[in-house]
């Protein structure tokens, strides 16, 4: 028998739904009328298809690394993994200020740092996101003119702290994106900023929403895949 971890009834919802969380949770939520029998017999019908979702909600949580911060840990950034290095106080290459460096394929930081490690290496990464995004935007903003003759304005990008979504746009023109996503490859973000950017001209997912992220990202298909298959571990990296 399948065991729902949580059952939220609510006044408003019409339909029951099922869905399973990343921690392998089964949430229900349920209009107020139905019986806890008939949600038991529900779940029971969708059985296969709960214990498939299950089977894959464990696939994708054993991607989840959770770091320690010991030497030669790996750190996946732009999609390619470096090893953490630690160096000595008065190390040259290392810019006192920041305290860590990508070199190679080392993640080199100051053992001055070591004590909040996890806090530089989070801050390095949203600053690289912040650059690189910017970037990113600003390329695929030009592309945009160049291919459609128009021009597209933003108001902002925002780097949020604790998304759960890696990318979104907003209706006074923010774009948002999870500092997590600069561990993906760069043309996985760079799909990201297509996707956002194409959202100031077409706020849905229909048809001209999707022609416009082609003819600015063609093989886009493949970046999708490669969210799908590594988003919760992305989305998880340095979450406490
Ligand atoms: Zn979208």
């Amino acid at each position: 028998m399948i065991e729902p971890t949580k059952i939220k009834f609510s006044k408003r919802r019409k339909y029951l739904s099922i869905s399973i969380s990343i921690n392998g949770e089964i949430i229900v939520k349920a209009p107020i009328w139905f019986t806890e029998g008939e949600i038991y017999q529900y779940l029971e019908k969708n059985k296969n298809w709960i214990q498939k979702k299950l089977r894959l909600v464990e696939s994708e949580r054993e991607k989840i690394i959770k770091h320690t911060f010991t030497e030669g840990e790996e750190f996946l950034f732009l999609g390619k993994k470096f090893r953490l290095k630690f160096v000595e106080p008065d190390f040259c290459y290392i810019d006192v200020n920041n305290l860590i460096t990508l070199k190679e394929d080392r993640l080199i930081v100051n053992e001055i740092a070591k004590r909040s490690i996890a806090k530089i290496i989070k801050d390095f990464y949203k600053r690289k996101a912040l650059e690189i995004l910017e970037e990113r935007v600003k390329y695929y903003l030009n592309e945009y003119e160049t291919i459609f003759k128009e021009n597209l304005t933003y108001n902002k990008i925002q780097i949020k702290e604790n998304s759960k979504v890696l990318g979104s746009c907003s209706r006074k023109g923010n774009l948002n994106f999870s500092w997590r996503i600069i561990q993906a490859p760069l043309d996985v973000i760079d799909y990201l900023v297509v996707h956002e950017i194409t959202h100031l001209k077409h706020r849905n997912h229909k048809i001209f929403f999707w022609s416009t992220v082609a003819r600015l990202k063609p093989f886009y298909k493949s970046d999708i895949e490669w969210l799908r298959n590594n988003w919760l571990a992305i989305n998880q990296f340095l979450r406490d």
